[in-house]
């Protein structure tokens, strides 16, 4: 007699989330998510730019019924190039580059909609807050309350497996580790995507596109004093950058990163780029529509990633600065490395396979966090002795685990 299957209970419907859902779903699990958001993402379109690795690449294309439509929403970025940029002479001089990167950008909520259209619409419960959850005795089961945000009622849910994909400000993680706190990186991220579908041959399109060749295939890190800024174009013509201010901690009011900002901090960011940066990028910055601000935050690698039934992944498990192009590679990774675990025990040894998953992800994810860390504060000339990551490059490719990260 074939075992029961096991039930999954998915909290929170981004990246991660969606990306349990598939490998969980392949591994025989029935699985149930809950968001709090009111519907899925790409009905408003939000979020900016990403970048795939090969082997996050060939998980998703896995999933999908469609492989291609992977290809097909992607730009390359074969190259990685690192420059520096001389805020007085503003010119730009290449520091590294590496000509055999093999990434892809993508706009995230085209990602999201992808992984989230090939999955059944059942499977999702949106408007749902996640309030609590309690483990039977035996660990064996467990019970989730939830908020209907839109009604208020509250609703129970039960499962065999609570898989906490919350995110870096994890409530899940906080009921297990109510000390650990968030570590403030020293800065904040100016993030905007410039939409030039239909103005391809504006001043502005040729201007960028005559001091960035490249663009099109490469993921730009532009060096100034004390700053840097990221920059690269996404699919539908539009031009992704994100640029990172050192500034003390801001208050976060909310369960957000992003801040909420005023016309006068854009003005004020608008004026700094022209100081520091080329007039090209200075004035794409300017053109962008409603540029947004994220703190950015990391956290001391975690000792476990799993309590009885409780499974930590993405942000919840590992939040980490952007650095390392890492967040979105290893939420896909971890949801991977999971569905394989659990496929391979079974529902009735649960336990077991917590552990491999444990076992397998938990060095990968601790050494990338940690160089991610080195490699953001050498970027923004701040502090960088003692922090873990052993040999430093500017490249990408010398991140621990670059170019593979084992699987099962
Ligand atoms: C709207 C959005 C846009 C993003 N855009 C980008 C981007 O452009 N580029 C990039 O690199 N990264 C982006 N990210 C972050 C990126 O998704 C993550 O860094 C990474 O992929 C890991 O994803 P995650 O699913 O672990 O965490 P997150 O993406 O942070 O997702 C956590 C999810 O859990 C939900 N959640 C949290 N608490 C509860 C609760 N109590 N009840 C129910 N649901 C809850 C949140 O609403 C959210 O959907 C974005 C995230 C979001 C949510």
């Amino acid at each position: 007699m074939g075992e029961k299957k096991g039930k999954a209970i998915i909290v929170g419907g981004s990246i991660a989330g969606v990306s349990c859902a598939h490998s969980l779903t392949l591994a025989g699990w029935d699985v149930l998510v809950i968001e709090k958001s009111s519907e899925p993402p790409a009905r408003s379109p939000t979020g900016a730019g990403l970048g795939l690795d090969p082997q996050a690449r060939q998980i998703i294309k896995s999933w999908l019924p469609r492989p291609h439509l992977l290809d097909e929403i992607t730009l390359p970025l074969s190259i990685d190039q690192n420059q520096a940029t001389d805020s007085e002479k503003k010119v730009t001089s290449i520091l590294t580059r590496d000509e055999d990167f093999d990434f892809r950008a993508s706009y995230w909520s085209d990602i999201h909609t992808l992984l989230f259209n090939a999955l059944p619409q059942s499977m999702f419960l949106w408007g749902h807050k996640f309030l609590s959850f309690t483990m039977s005795q035996d660990e064996s089961s467990v019970k989730v309350k939830t908020l209907v945000m839109e009604t208020q009622e509250t609703v129970e849910f039960q499962g065999d497996l609570l898989v906490a994909a919350d995110g870096c400000l994890s409530s899940i993680r906080k009921t297990f580790l109510p000390d650990l706190k968030l570590r403030f990186s020293g800065y904040c991220a100016w993030r905007g995507v410039f939409d030039f579908s239909g103005s391809e041959n504006s001043e502005i399109i040729t201007g960028i596109k005559k001091v960035y060749p490249d663009l099109g295939k490469c993921l730009y890190f532009d060096l100034g004093e004390q700053t840097h800024c990221v920059f690269y174009e996404l699919f539908n013509k539009k031009l992704n950058w994100i640029w990172y201010v050192n500034q003390p901690e801001p208050d976060l009011k909310g369960n957000s990163v992003t801040l909420k900002v005023t016309q006068e901090m854009i003005s004020k960011m608008h004026q700094e780029a022209e100081t520091i940066w080329i007039p090209e990028l200075a004035k794409l910055m300017r053109e962008t529509n409603d540029p947004f601000l994220n703190v950015i935050y990391d956290c001391d690698p975690l000792e476990r990633i799993f309590w009885g039934n409780v499974v930590l992944v993405g942000d919840a498990a590992h939040p980490t600065t952007p650095h390392g192009v890492r967040s979105t590679n290893m939420s896909i990774l971890d949801a991977e490395v999971l569905g394989k675990c659990l496929e391979k025990c079974g529902p009735n040894n649960l336990s077991l396979g917590l552990e491999e998953y444990q076992r397998i992800r938990l060095p990968v994810v601790s050494e990338q966090v940690l160089y991610a860390r080195r490699l953001g504060r050498i970027k923004q000339g701040l502090d960088h002795e003692g922090i873990g990551g052993g040999g430093f490059s500017l490249e990408q490719r010398n991140m621990p685990f670059f170019s593979c990260a084992p699987l099962v």
